[in-house]
């Protein structure tokens, strides 16, 4: 009598959160079954303490929380990373930068490839994963930012060295000249900018990791810059960009002879450039 009391059916959780979409509220409702246990078919009863969470879980969507930091996953191309609020979630758009990215080392032989403002380490580590002959070290700024990208390395037992600083600062000198592949996606927001973002977008994710001076520029210009002293002749560059930025970039990266590449929704995308081959510097 009792127990009964206090369960309850899906279809009376899914009716007490109407202001939930449909397909979020089951996700976190199955967030809530998890721990093990398979899928409620049909309309079961769901025991009090399942009940419990799935409210707690909803309590933190109402208050704007990313549905990603709530469920702690996020899929990255092949690979299911842990995400929190310690770094900025992966978007689709950078799943686009990685295939890019692929493409720009096809050919080589153990390539060195560099992540810089590695975050979650989604970037990194979808490069060691589909190149697991490549040297892969990821940077960044933000120590909480590293130790999410080393759970992830470790969880997917993927061997990318991460280190901390300042953009590519943090690199061992003997990698100057030496780098196949810089790939980047940055804080690109302008300052002016970021208040228009979504409200799920400032008041949970990192600000460092989205904006970047007045125009969004600062911080891809000083990659266009520090990467000429690690790439090798003929090495390629590939960083993502606001939608606005195209034209800008194409002269911030032009000792790169850089090209725009639009996203899946058409909008321009990323910069992709190649430094110079020794024989085309004067
Ligand atoms: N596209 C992201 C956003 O608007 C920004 C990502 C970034 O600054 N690197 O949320």
């Amino acid at each position: 009598m009792f127990r009964h009391y206090m369960e309850k059916k899906v279809s009376e959780l899914m009716a007490q959160v109407p202001d939930v979409a449909d397909h979020e509220a089951l996700r976190l409702l199955l967030l809530a079954v998890d721990e093990g246990a398979s899928w409620p078919v049909g309309d079961p009863d769901v025991t009090a303490e399942v009940a419990g969470r799935f409210e707690g879980y909803v309590e933190r969507r109402r208050g704007g929380e990313p549905l990603q930091y709530i469920e702690e996953t996020v899929q990255f191309g092949p690979l299911e990373l842990h995400i929190d609020s310690r770094a900025l979630i992966p978007r689709p758009e950078t799943e686009r930068l990685w295939e890019l990215a692929v493409d720009l080392v096809k050919g080589l032989d153990e390539p060195t490839i560099i992540d810089v403002g590695t975050g979650s380490g989604n970037l990194a580590l979808a490069m060691k994963w589909i190149r697991p002959d490549s040297i892969v070290i990821g940077c960044d700024l933000s120590c909480d930012a590293l130790d999410l990208a080393r759970e992830n390395a470790a969880r997917l037992g993927l061997a990318v060295d991460f280190l901390i600083g300042d953009l590519l600062d943090p690199l061992p000198t003997s990698l100057r000249g030496e780098v196949d592949l810089i790939v980047s996606n940055p804080p690109y927001v302008a300052r002016s900018e970021y208040e228009g973002l979504a409200a799920e977008v400032r008041e949970h994710e990192p600000m460092e990791a989205l904006v970047a001076d007045t125009d969004g520029l600062g911080i891809l210009n000083r990659i266009a810059v520090g990467a000429a002293d690690w790439l090798r002749p003929g090495a390629a560059i590939i960083c993502e960009i606001g939608e606005t930025q195209g034209l800008a970039c194409l002269d911030l990266f032009s000792g790169y002879s850089p090209r725009i590449e639009e996203d899946l929704t058409g909008r321009d995308r990323f910069v992709v450039g190649s430094a110079p081959m020794a024989s085309d510097v004067h």
